[in-house]
């Protein structure tokens, strides 16, 4: 029998994101400063270390200089320097690299820390797997302090403010089928103007802060092409990297490179969320037919993302490509209801979860345009610029302050702290003025229990059982050296939606060593 095809409605889809945290350390010695390249390695290794100790639920001891039993999983890079032997990735020159027991990759990323969640398949799992990822660098940068004995910062932003970026990556596994042509033409006005609901807020314009001020989104300065492959260089607003780490001839995944980094849950679910219906459509092709098709065309996509961005009022009209001019938040209607005539009609033979999540991301996601268009400051309990902009305009009104001094530029680092006592985002929630979507608990089964319902749950429970026989693990597979065995014995995870709990739950459960695992599966 065929396997079902993934864009059949009755399979979920398959979401991930992946964050690059921004580093400091303070007070070094002068001429022992670490390099941020080894300052991230030490958090990788410190937070492997963590886990894997007595007070983490497991007895293995763990060497912090030479092994983590959380493997080190360089054979993940392999296969891209094969491909670009010139190219060194930083786990070629040493860098920890591992993957934890909820399924996640922990790494060091063009000298950051770097969280990639385990792959899930609904949008509030993306919130709880990504804020996972925020305990463990806030454990990380704890971790790290203590080892190195000078204080370890760890940031959930996507700018150090003076020209440097790192990455938050929206992963979206997409039909092969889907002409790239379509995904171009018709994601990219969703992606420029969903800044109003999706920006984390910055102080500073201009790549380098040149200009005083207050913008939306700390990455939208950042973006210099509408379509390529670079990440790091000339940034494009689709970029066309294509690794499916799936079945390359049914499957893309979509690389997102155009978000910011959100400290709020609201603001996080409904950027994957709504992104994620909007490429259904695009999918479904349901979208091009629509007013939101191939008319609305922005004139200058660059430019306008820089545009939507420099203007918190939300009222800059956008160029669109056929003479119209258009507000961004008007332009995220358009989305809306083709959404809504969709879910309507097709949308109906979806999953009873997608179904529900789908009409609670439709009414959350009207309620903040209607409320971008009254009155955006009402939004302070939501999403994440607002909520930074009236913590800034407070101390602006309070001391006077104009946007160029220092302490608003601090305030806006602040926010992005990591740690649960430094953070004012953390210092908001336990105040009760941002709206939260899960409790503390099943952030904290989060950060070490793996998702259910994707290949991750067989990736996550190995890790956690059998990590001392596992040699390599890839998002794709998990390679084991099995007692006994003189050959490594490779298992394929090629389908994301394999190796869940109702397929293998019940016989991990049962095996108490690697080999008998081998045996169970008849291999
Ligand atoms: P980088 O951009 O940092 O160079 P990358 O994008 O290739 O790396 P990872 O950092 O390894 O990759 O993260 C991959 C992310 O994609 C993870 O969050 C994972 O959950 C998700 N993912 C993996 N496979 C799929 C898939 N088939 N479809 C959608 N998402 C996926
Ligand atoms: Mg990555
Ligand atoms: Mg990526």
């Amino acid at each position: 029998m065929q396997e079902p095809h993934v864009s059949d409605p009755s399979r979920g889809r398959v979401l991930g994101i992946e964050t690059e945290y921004g580093i400091s350390a303070l007070g070094q010695p002068v001429g022992e400063e670490l390099h941020p390249m080894q300052l991230s390695n030490h958090v990788v290794k410190a937070y492997a270390a963590y886990a894997s100790g007595p007070g983490a639920g497991r007895d293995a001891g763990w060497d912090y200089e030479t092994e983590s039993p959380l493997r080190d999983v360089r054979g993940y890079e392999v296969a891209r320097n094969q491909a670009h032997p010139d190219q060194l990735t930083d786990s070629d020159l040493g860098m920890a690299n591992v993957i934890l027991t909820n399924g996640a990759r922990l790494y060091v990323d063009h000298a950051h820390p770097e969280y990639s969640s385990p792959e899930v398949t609904s949008a509030r799992a993306v919130v709880r797997y990504d804020q996972a990822g925020d305990r463990v660098m806030a454990i990380a940068a704890e971790q790290a302090t203590q080892r190195l004995g000078r204080p370890v910062r760890l940031y959930k932003n996507n700018t150090d403010g003076k020209g440097a970026s790192y990455g938050t990556h929206e992963n979206y596994l997409l039909d092969r089928q889907t002409p790239f042509d379509r995904i171009v033409s018709q994601f990219t006005p969703f992606l420029v103007s969903r800044q109003v609901v999706t920006g984390a807020g910055r102080v500073g314009i201009g790549q380098a802060s040149e200009t005083a001020g207050f913008q939306l989104s700390q990455r939208a300065d950042f973006f210099e092409a509408e379509v390529g492959l670079e990440t790091t260089l000339n940034r494009p607003i689709i970029n066309t990297r294509d690794e499916p780490h799936a079945d390359a001839a049914r499957h893309r995944r979509l690389h997102v490179i155009t978000g910011d980094a959100n400290r709020s849950e609201i603001s996080t679910y409904l950027k994957v969320g709504t992104a994620a219906l909007v490429l259904q459509m695009i999918e479904a092709g349901t979208l091009g037919v629509g007013p939101a098709g191939a008319g609305l065309r922005l004139l200058r996509a660059v430019p306008a993302m820089q545009q939507v961005s420099h203007d918190p009022s939300c009222t800059a009209l956008l160029a669109l490509a056929d003479g119209r001019r258009m507000t961004a938040v008007d332009l995220q209607q358009v989305y809306l209801d083709a959404c809504l005539r969709w879910l309507d009609g097709r949308g109906a033979d979806l999953p009873d979860a997608q179904r529900r999540e789908n009409a609670d991301l439709v009414t959350r996601w009207q309620e903040v345009l209607d409320t971008l268009r009254d009155d955006p400051t009402r939004l302070a309990d939501r999403l994440d610029w607002v909520a930074k902009l009236a913590l800034l305009e407070s101390y602006r009104q309070r001391d006077g302050l104009g946007w160029d001094a220092a302490k608003l530029s601090l305030i806006d680092l602040q926010y992005a702290d990591v740690s649960p006592q430094r953070s004012l985002y953390a210092a908001l929630v336990r105040r009760g003025s941002l709206q939260r979507l899960l409790d503390d608990a099943e952030i904290e089964a989060a950060r070490t229990q793996p998702p259910t319902d994707t290949r991750a749950y067989f990736r996550g429970r190995v890790m956690d059982k059998f990590s001392a026989d596992v040699v390599a693990a890839s998002w794709d597979s998990v390679i084991f050296d099995v007692p006994g065995r003189p050959a490594l014995q490779r298992v394929p995870l090629l389908d994301p939606l394999r190796g869940t709990q109702e397929q293998v739950g019940e016989l991990l459960d049962r095996c108490d060593d690697v080999a008998s695992l081998f045996d169970a599966l008849g291999r």
